[in-house]
C-alpha cells in the first residue's frame, strides 16, 4: 500500500482548546496526534467501534430513537434533526423490498469552513463507525463518502481506514455475523461548492452534471440511482458514536435542549489563536472569539464575524455575545451555518470583504435559476464598481431592491446565501459604502480608490 501523506504541505490546524476537562472532545478525541488515524488506536484509546457493536445488537428502529432522543441536529448548516431524517426513510414491506443508501457529505467548499476535512484527518474511524451505525439503522445497502476532491491526502487516509474497518469485519459480508451486507466507498468531487447541496451531490454521484433537483421528490424517496437515500455531513455522522455510548438522554444534556451536544467550530481571521475548537451548542461567541482565540491579533477592534461560514450574514459587536446555536444565531439575525467564524477587525474593508463573497457565489452559481445567475453576476458589478471608486448613492437602493428578488425564488439556497452576507453589510455598515461612493477613499484603511479601466 502507498504510504498515507499526514498533512497537506499548505496547511495546518491547531487545537488549541483541545480536549480539556472542562470541554470534554466527543468528535476529535485524538486529534492533534498523526497516529490517531489506525484502527488500533481508535479502539484502545476512543472507545472504538463499541457502539457499532451495540448498535448491531439493537432493532434498527431503536437505533433511529436513540439519536432522536439525542437531538441531534445536522452539521452541514440546515440544523435538521439527524434522527428525524432518518425516520423518513421508506421500511421494506411484504411486496416491496427498498435498496437504501446513505451518504456523507464531505464536499467541504464553503469559504471560512474547515471542520470536516479535520474529522477525516485525525478520526475518519469515527466517521465510518457512525456511517456503519447509520447504515444500520436505515439498513442500508451501501454507503458513499462524497469528497471534496482536492482533499487528496485525505481520501488516501481514508481509503485506507476503510481497508482497516473491512479488514476487521465490521464492512463487507456478514457483518459481525448480523447477516447485513454492507460497505463505504469514496467518490471523489470535482470542486463544485453547489454539489454540497444534497440532490446536486446526488447527480454528481451518479455521473450528471452536479446541479440542484427540484424537490419533492426528496431522497429519502428518490435519492441516489432513483433509490431511497439520506443525505448527512460529515460531523452529524461523527457524533453518531458518542450518542450510542453515552446514550440519547445523556447526549441531550449537553448544549441547550434544542440545541444538544457539541459542535466543532472553526474559527480564522484576526484571532490570535485560529483553529479548531469543539464546544457545547450555545457557547457565547465572544468567550470563543476573546477567551479561547485570544481576541484580536492585531490590537485593533473587532469590527465584525460571520458567526457560521460566508453564507451566514455579518454580525456587529452587539451581538457579539450571542450563544452559538442555530436558533439564537437566527433570532440575531444570522445563521449557525457549517460552524465557521470569519473574524474582522476594524481596518477589513466591509465593502471588499462583501464583493469577495459575492463574487464567490455569482462564480459558483450553477446557472439553473435566473434570479441567482443573473442576480448574483449584478450584484458583483454594482459592489465592484463601488470598491473602484465608480459607485452610485442609488447603487445601494438598486442592491437592497435587488436581493429580495434573488432570495426565496431558487431551487435551492445558494441564492439565499449569496444575499445574506451583502444584506448584512449594507444594513450594519451602511456608512462605509456611503463613505466609498461620496470619498472615493476606503472608509477602514483611508486608502484612495484605485479605479480601474474597464470595471463592471
Ligand atoms: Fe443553481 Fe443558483 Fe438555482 Fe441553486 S439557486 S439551483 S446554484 S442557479
Amino acid at each position: 500500500m502507498a504510504a498515507i501523506r499526514t498533512k497537506p504541505d499548505h496547511h495546518t490546524y491547531t487545537f488549541p482548546g483541545f480536549g480539556s476537562e472542562k470541554f470534554p472532545n466527543l468528535m476529535l478525541r485524538g486529534a492533534g496526534d498523526l497516529n490517531n488515524w489506525h484502527l488500533k488506536v481508535y479502539e484502545q484509546q476512543h472507545e472504538g467501534y463499541m457502539a457499532m457493536k451495540a448498535a448491531l445488537k439493537m432493532e434498527p428502529v431503536a437505533v433511529t430513537e436513540e439519536v432522536k432522543t439525542s437531538g441531534l441536529r445536522g452539521r452541514g448548516g440546515a440544523g435538521f434533526p439527524a434522527g428525524l431524517k432518518w425516520s423518513f426513510m421508506p421500511k421494506d414491506t411484504a411486496d416491496r423490498k427498498f435498496t437504501r443508501y446513505l451518504v456523507c457529505n464531505g464536499d467541504e467548499g464553503e469559504p471560512g469552513t474547515f471542520k470536516d476535512r479535520v474529522i477525516l484527518e485525525y478520526n475518519p474511524h469515527q466517521l465510518i463507525e457512525g456511517m456503519i451505525i447509520g447504515g444500520w439503522a436505515m439498513q442500508c445497502a451501501m454507503g458513499y463518502v462524497y469528497i471534496r476532491g482536492e482533499f487528496l491526502w485525505l481520501i488516501e487516509k481514508l481509503e485506507a481506514a476503510l481497508q482497516e474497518a473491512r479488514e476487521a469485519g465490521y464492512l463487507g459480508k456478514n457483518i459481525l455475523g448480523t447477516g447485513w451486507d454492507y460497505d463505504i466507498l469514496v467518490y471523489r468531487g470535482a470542486g463544485a461548492y453547489i454539489c454540497g447541496e444534497e440532490t446536486a451531490l446526488l447527480n454528481s454521484l451518479e455521473g450528471r452534471r452536479g446541479e440542484p433537483r427540484v424537490k419533492p421528490p426528496f431522497p429519502a424517496a428518490k435519492g441516489a440511482f432513483g433509490q431511497p437515500t439520506t443525505v448527512n455531513n460529515v460531523e452529524t455522522l461523527a457524533a453518531v458514536p458518542p450518542i450510542l455510548r453515552m446514550g440519547g438522554a445523556e447526549y441531550a444534556k449537553i448544549g441547550s435542549p434544542k440545541n444538544t451536544g457539541t459542535r466543532i467550530f472553526g474559527v480564522s481571521g484576526h484571532v490570535k489563536r485560529p483553529g479548531i475548537y469543539e464546544l457545547p451548542m450555545g457557547t457565547p461567541m465572544n468567550f470563543l472569539v476573546e477567551e479561547l482565540c485570544g481576541g484580536s491579533s492585531t490590537g485593533r477592534k473587532i469590527k465584525a464575524i460571520i458567526p457560521g461560514g460566508a453564507s451566514c450574514p455579518m454580525l456587529d459587536e452587539k451581538d457579539f455575545d450571542v450563544p452559538m446555536d442555530f436558533d439564537n444565531l437566527r433570532a440575531r439575525g444570522s445563521m449557525g451555518g457549517s460552524g465557521g467564524l470569519i473574524v474582522m477587525d476594524e481596518d477589513t474593508c466591509i465593502v471588499q470583504a462583501t464583493l469577495r463573497l459575492i463574487r464567490f457565489y455569482a462564480h459558483e452559481s450553477c446557472g439553473q435559476c435566473t434570479p441567482c445567475r443573473e442576480g448574483c453576476n449584478w450584484l458583483e458589478m454594482i459592489l465592484h464598481r463601488i470598491e473602484h471608486g465608480q459607485g452610485r448613492m442609488e447603487d445601494l437602493d438598486l442592491i437592497a431592491s435587488l436581493t429580495p428578488r434573488i432570495g426565496m425564488r431558487t431551487l435551492c439556497p445558494l441564492g439565499d446565501a449569496a444575499c445574506g452576507p451583502v444584506d448584512s453589510a449594507l444594513q450594519k455598515f451602511r456608512h462605509e459604502f456611503e463613505h466609498h461612493i461620496t470619498h472615493k477613499t476606503c472608509y477602514a484603511t483611508g486608502s484612495r480608490l484605485l479605479s480601474k479601466v474597464g470595471a463592471h
